[in-house]
Order: C-alpha cells, then structure tokens, then sequence
C-alpha cells in the first residue's frame, strides 16, 4: 500500500489534549460548584498539568494539539496563553463542556457560539478543528463546524484513516476510547467509581495500537486530559510513549490542523 502520509511517512502520530479543567465536572452536574474537593480534580489541570505537560512537549520537542472549552479560556487565561504562545494549535471543545442534546438545537448553537467567541475574545484565534465535549455529536454539528469556518472535526469512531465527510469538505480526524486516558484514569468514588488502572498496562496499550497502526499505516490520534495525564506517574509513562514512538522511521507528528489540511489535498 502506498502512504498517504507526507514524504511516504508510515504514520500519523496527533498527541491531543482536551484542557476541560473544572468543565467536565460541572457539566456534569452544575451543583459541583459546591463541591470543591470534586471540581479540585479538574483544577489541577490548569495548576499542574498544563505547565508539567508543557515542559515535557517542549523537551520532546513534539507538536501537540489543545482543544479548550471557552470557558476554560476565560478562567484560565494565563494558562490558556501559556498553550497559545508555545506554539501549540488550539481547537475548539463547546464552551462549558456542554453535551450536545439532539433534541436541543438551539442549546447547541448557543454553546457552540459562545465557545467560538471566548477563544476569539481571550485567546484572539479562530480555531480549524472542533472536538465535541465526549465526543458527542448531533446531526447539526457539523454543519455548524462549516459555518463557523472551520474544516475539521476530530470526534468520530469509525475509521483508522481520517476521511472527508460526505456531501462537505471537512475532514475526520477519527479518535477511540482506547487511544483516552480518561477511561484508564478518571474515577471518583461517588461520580465515577470504576477501577484505575497502572500506567504501565495503559502504556502496553498504547504501544500495541501503535504497533498495529505502524503495520497499518493509520493515524493514532491519542486523546489526553491535563487534569489526568498530569500525574507523576502518567507523564512518565507518556513520555516513555513519545521516545518509543519517536524510535521508529517514518512516523509524522503532525498537529490536527496539519493532517487535516494533508488530507483535503490527497483526497482530492
Ligand atoms: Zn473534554
């Protein structure tokens, strides 16, 4: 087979970082505010996660995209900016974390709105890629995607290459659950009490389906949380991933903005 990669490169590498902070936990719930040692689990992605990460990218010296709900920009701004001014894409992830209902348009385009404007307002860019808070979409998204100008959406689970959705020009840059660490990781004991699992069966995953994509010639598109790749433990492990990864000829580290715009030229 040949590659759709840049200079006949064997894979696509994206390292993806959802900067939800405290969003994820309330929108979960909105009664969370009043529950700081909950909404403390989100915080310590703009307190410790976010700058540890972006110490290990910038050693790795590896492209990275963040996508940040709009209102994490706005209470995390100097954080926000520290992703912004280290060169790191910045895509567009809903405004308060909200779940888009199907049966609540509306609610959608006002989120999705307001996501837009504060990451225009606080961070001045207009993002190219949107990822929906988990991943949910509705069969309005991605017309909304095209009409606030962006070109690519990376939220759906059924392809290990990214491809054109049909009838448009915006490109899929698909994810899965087995690329997040929020399902090995994440767990409350009321919220989310399922088991946590060691780093070192989450990296033995990670580097099998790297293996696998390698043979394949796919994109491993690896989405990660601050708030819970930011732990000691998790940053070595994904730094171990970054330099196995790195071991290998022929593999692009390319930001979603790159391979989206790769694969609008190759499929043509
Ligand atoms: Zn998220």
């Amino acid at each position: 087979m040949t590659s759709p990669w840049p200079n006949g490169a064997r894979v696509a590498v994206m390292l993806t970082f959802d900067f939800d902070a405290e969003s994820g936990w309330l929108s979960r719930d909105p009664s969370h505010k009043d529950r700081p040692g909950v909404i403390s689990q989100g915080r310590y992605g703009p307190n410790v996660g976010v700058p540890r990460l972006l110490d290990l990218l910038r050693v790795e010296q590896v492209p990275a995209t963040f996508f940040i709900p709009g209102w994490v920009a706005e209470q995390h701004t100097e954080k926000a900016r520290m992703i912004k001014d280290a060169g790191y894409e910045i895509g567009h992830h809903g405004y308060l974390h909200e779940r888009a209902q199907p049966e609540d348009p509306e609610g959608e385009k006002r989120s999705f709105a307001r996501g837009m404007g504060a990451l225009e307002r606080v961070l001045g860019l207009k993002p190219s890629g949107y990822r929906a808070p988990s991943w949910d979409l509705t069969p309005l998204t991605l017309t909304l995607v095209k009409q606030h100008g962006m070109f690519y959406s990376s939220n759906m689970m059924d392809n290990v290459f990214p491809y054109v959705h049909p009838g448009t020009s915006i490109v899929e840059l698909p994810v899965q659950w087995t690329l997040d660490d929020a399902p090995f990781f994440m767990f409350h004991p009321t919220f989310l009490n399922r088991p946590m699992n060691s780093p070192e069966v989450v990296y033995g995953i990670w580097r099998d389906e790297f293996l696998g994509l390698y043979e394949w010639g796919g994109l491993f598109n690896l989405t990660c949380h601050p708030h819970t790749i930011g732990h000691p433990s998790r940053l070595l492990m994904l730094r171990k991933l970054i330099r196995f990864i790195k071991g290998h000829e022929g593999v692009w580290f390319a930001t979603g903005r790159e391979v989206a715009q790769h694969w609008l030229k190759v499929a043509r």
